[in-house]
């Protein structure tokens, strides 16, 4: 397990054969797939951006990564601003240091328990 890496990022061989599973409690709760669910409708294509050609990747987008890890900032996990939509590719230890484009974030439509994590800060 490498320390330092959002769970997401430090399974990301798991999840790409598991479907969305990781072996971090937080991430198998029916909030925490309510609400990488709705992000991800929001943000259906994988948001990285190519550091040379500066396009967009065009794949679907399949998980959420903490821009910040939520092992240091537990309080950003339901925090849309920290969050980018991903595709397996692009979701790895490796990959993730790149460029994102900005996450869509409708407030309106935060779900409470978000809403309440956003006000926290
Ligand atoms: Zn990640
Ligand atoms: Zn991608």
């Amino acid at each position: 397990m490498l320390k330092g890496r959002c769970p997401d990022c430090a399974n990301a061989q798991q999840v790409q054969t598991n479907a969305t599973r990781t072996d971090d409690a937080r991430y198998q709760t029916s909030a925490w797939h309510r609400f990488s669910k709705w992000l991800r409708g929001l943000n259906p294509v994988c948001q990285h951006i190519d550091t040379e050609s500066g396009e967009q990747c065009h794949a679907p987008s399949r998980m959420v990564h903490h821009i910040k890890p939520v092992d240091k900032y537990p309080n950003l996990m339901y925090v849309a601003e920290n969050c980018v939509c991903l595709c397996f590719k692009h979701h790895s230890p490796e990959l993730t240091t790149g460029n994102f484009a900005p996450t869509v974030i409708k407030l309106g439509l935060l779900p409470s328990y978000s809403k309440q994590a956003a006000h926290s800060q």
